[in-house]
């Protein structure tokens, strides 16, 4: 399902798995995340280095035991973009306790838990939590006894308590397979791709359609053509370098596009102060969200005129228009509304200005609300 995403799939056959002989197989005793942990980022690695993968998108995810190597591999190195774990346990006393293979935690781990605590914490992600740093999703059956359910509620608890973007998913009536019902796999797989378009690629990557226009100020260092196509891979997209000397005609911009691109700024600044609505400015990818939003917004029909008048107050073009709407007629008329997503009842930030409807500052810009 990921490839067919456009996602290239590595699935190594770690320490742990069969086809190697027995000291391969045995290999992950007493290690039971931390050697087959390494295994999988050597695998990693190979990838980057033959130039098939790109470093700077790279994604981790796995069920069941999987979902140990992934929980363990997000507290061991913040390379990952995003990561999509199923049924994952963060920790060995309770998943011993409480799964239905009494022998194996305590099998993995030399011994029961009073007799090898040192190691039962070094093998967990648990005590490790504070170092991740990659946005995580989450899913389990809600009567999991493989991998008790409690695992994935500690896993976003955690996450939860240190700020990483997190979503849980459990699956009711659903035991270790997923297989009740049909719809939830369907479910999973639906969210977790939602999950690696969100954050796979979060690398400076505006969020723009197939077909944009940059415009580009005339620094060399700005003007890198490479740069530009590494960022933009699959775009039908334009760059525009205003010539050296040129700043002058572009001041009228100044006026319409660049002023109205303030405007929305300074009401999602204000919102965000009035509502004291939680964010993390440290975090790139809210800058990238909102200035995306923005982008997305002032490009909606009713400110084509907008944008063109900019142009020809600049005679770049040479034209009339008719009635010119602006930001705050058409987004930000009405203040004492109610988001239209489904049960939020959250203040409304803004009306979108594609397809008019009122939405707070989570579901505009959170939850990436893109006309493209
Ligand atoms: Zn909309
Ligand atoms: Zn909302």
């Amino acid at each position: 399902m990921m490839a067919t995403e456009g996602w290239l799939v590595l699935q190594p056959n770690y320490r742990d798995s069969s086809g190697y002989g027995d000291e391969f197989l045995y290999g992950v005793r007493l290690k039971m995340v931390y050697r087959p942990g390494k295994d999988i980022l050597f695998g990693v690695d190979a990838l980057i280095r033959d130039g098939i993968a790109d470093p700077r998108q790279l994604t981790i995810g796995g069920y069941s035991y999987d979902g140990y190597l992934t929980n363990w591999l997000i507290t061991q190195t913040t390379r990952f973009n995003a990561a999509i774990i199923g049924a994952g346990a963060i920790e060995h006393v309770i998943d011993w306790g409480a799964n239905d293979m009494p022998k194996s935690n305590a099998y993995f781990l030399g011994g029961y838990p009073w007799q090898m605590p040192t190691r039962y914490q070094e093998e967990a992600a648990v005590f490790e939590m504070n170092k991740v740093k990659t946005p995580t999703h989450i899913v389990t059956g809600g009567i999991d006894v493989r991998v008790p359910v409690a695992e994935s509620y500690l896993l976003e608890r955690s996450l939860r308590v240190l700020g990483i973007p997190t979503k849980l998913i459990v699956f009711p009536g659903q035991g270790h397979e997923l297989n009740n019902n049909p719809w939830h796999e369907k479910i999973k797989v639906r969210e977790e791709l939602k999950w690696l378009q969100k954050y796979g690629h979060i690398f400076l990557r505006p969020l723009v359609g197939r077909k944009f226009l940059l415009f580009l100020d005339c620094w060399t260092t700005q003007t890198d053509l490479k740069k530009f196509r590494a960022v933009f891979p699959h775009q039908d997209s334009q760059l525009l370098v205003f010539p050296e000397g040129s700043t002058g005609h572009i001041q009228p911009q100044d006026l319409s596009l660049f002023r109205s691109w303030r405007y929305f700024h300074k009401k999602i600044e204000h919102y965000v102060h009035i509502n004291r609505t939680e964010m993390n400015l440290n975090d790139r990818q809210y800058f990238i969200n909102m200035h995306s939003i923005i982008h997305n917004q002032l490009s909606a029909p009713p400110f084509k005129n907008l944008i063109k008048s900019g142009f020809i107050q600049a005679k770049i073009l040479n034209e009339i228009v008719g009635e010119i709407n602006k930001p705050k007629d058409v987004c930000f008329k009405f203040y004492d509304l109610y988001c239209l997503a489904i049960r939020c009842e959250k203040r409304t930030l803004l009306t979108c200005a594609w397809c008019k409807r009122h939405l707070c500052y989570y579901h505009l810009i959170e939850d990436l609300h893109l006309h493209l």
